[in-house]
């Protein structure tokens, strides 16, 4: 629509036998005039009227899920982004690209495969248990060949402005650190890390959608909080408790479990999870604390009509990954997320690589207070705020950078947690999930 208004005026204009700088101005007024048409015209569709529906009991099947567009279905400034699996033409792990927003911003579909990142969940990690500097470069480099996906998602960005939010449903299982994307510069536009500038959650197929919760609606978790916090980690518990008028410990992981499988009549606001975690592809290496991911499998006290988030601050809690060794059709991803999403949780926050104990708490306290602090402000956007904020106040060189530079003469620790570590903390669920902090102003 939008195209054939800008032909109709460089039409007119050229046709025009005027001296050039005339006509230059003319055409320059002609195009002011279109976009100001075009605004106004966007002003009056209210495309952002369409608001989170808030949860009524129905959900979607997965089959509707998979091959429909929801753009009709989505609120206002929703966009859904889908990777799926596509070897490339030298058959290395690939992957092409299907987006929906609204009607306006249009689709985005991929033709030929791009190759997956060219890093491994382990080479994230230097060997004295840090992340690796190099992973900012790595993404950067890759991110750049995606063009497509770069104008797409500025354009739904300019769209709307004030409220975009992109749900990434990557199937692929190659552990692609989507917040740490890099969006190059167009024209007028600032470059940045796609977790910093926009409001960013992922989504999982589910295997069994019966107690699953939808992306898309409008979330409120209120009630006490149930924790389990491993030993030497207290302080996580004592910031609970001075937040939440209720917080109930577990003294294990498997006996936290075990408690959100009794259902109960009241709701819990938050699971609050703080421990060591493992991962492998192969989910048997999986666990939390005592918890192998196996037992993860059923938690009814978070089934509606129960609203409740999911923290869990700990090493590798948000990884998904894919048995490709192991089953010949891999259809499903398995990790902690997928298992409290399957169960009714309506978001959950984890931790795609290793993080240190000192750093999860500090991550914890900043997020907890920010959500106080802004009331009814939704958990997906306000980690977005706060990679945002740790970004541009670590001061590293270059300016792109989340990790002090050596080579800048920069130790690390400098500016204390290097940015890129709130980048490693995912959220998966519905980006309108708002968890009410007793207090909050
Ligand atoms: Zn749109």
């Amino acid at each position: 629509m939008e195209s054939s208004g800008y032909d109709r005026v460089v039409g007119i204009t050229s046709g025009a036998p005027r001296r050039r700088r005339d006509a230059d101005r003319e055409l320059s007024e002609e195009l002011k005039r279109a976009h100001e048409a075009t605004d106004a015209r966007l002003a009056a569709e209210k495309t952002d009227e369409l608001a989170p529906p808030a949860d009524d009991g129905s959900v979607r099947s997965r089959g509707e899920f998979a091959d429909s567009a929801p753009e009709d279905e989505l609120p206002g400034g929703m966009a859904v982004l889908m990777v799926n699996e596509r070897p490339t033409f030298d058959n290395e792990p690939g992957f092409v690209l299907k987006g929906q927003c609204c009607a306006l911003c249009g689709p985005l579909e991929t033709a030929e495969p791009y190759e997956g990142p060219p890093l491994e969940l382990g080479d994230l990690m230097t060997e004295n248990g840090q992340l690796s500097a190099e992973i900012q470069e790595v993404m950067q480099y890759w991110s750049e060949s995606m063009a497509e996906l770069i104008i797409w998602l500025y354009r739904c960005k300019g769209r709307h402005p004030s409220n975009f939010r992109l749900v990434i449903w990557d199937n692929t299982g190659y552990h692609i650190p989507w917040e740490l994307f890099w969006l190059k510069d167009p024209p007028e536009q600032d470059p940045g890390w796609l977790g910093a500038l926009l409001t960013v959650t992922r989504w999982l197929t589910p295997r069994d959608e019966r107690q699953g919760r939808d992306y898309w609606r409008a979330y409120r978790c209120e009630g006490p909080v149930a924790a389990y916090v491993d030993e030497g980690m207290d302080a996580h518990l004592d910031l609970l408790a001075a937040l939440f008028d209720r917080v109930r410990r577990s003294p294990s992981m498997t006996q936290l479990a075990d408690y959100l499988d009794v259902p109960q009549p009241d709701p819990l606001s938050l699971v609050y999870v703080a421990c060591e975690g493992r991962f492998d592809d192969e989910a048997v290496g999986s666990g939390l604390g005592d918890l192998p991911l196996a037992s993860a499998s059923r938690f009814r006290r978070l089934r509606k009509p129960a609203q409740t988030l999911i923290f869990l601050n700990a090493a590798y809690s948000g990884a998904v990954g894919i048995s490709r060794r192991r089953f010949r059709h891999p259809a499903v991803q398995r990790g902690f997320a997928h298992a409290f999403l399957q169960n009714g949780a309506v978001g959950v926050l984890a931790i795609s690589a290793r993080v240190e104990p000192g750093d999860t708490y500090r991550l914890a306290d900043d997020l907890l207070a920010y959500l106080k602090k802004h009331r009814d402000k939704p958990v997906a956007d306000a980690l977005r705020e706060l990679r945002y904020e740790a970004w541009r106040a670590s001061r590293c060189e270059p300016e792109h950078a989340l990790v002090p530079s050596e080579a800048a003469g920069q130790q690390p620790g400098d500016q204390g947690i290097p940015a890129l570590y709130r980048f490693m903390y995912v959220y998966y669920g519905s980006p309108f999930t708002v968890l009410a902090i007793p207090g909050g102003s």
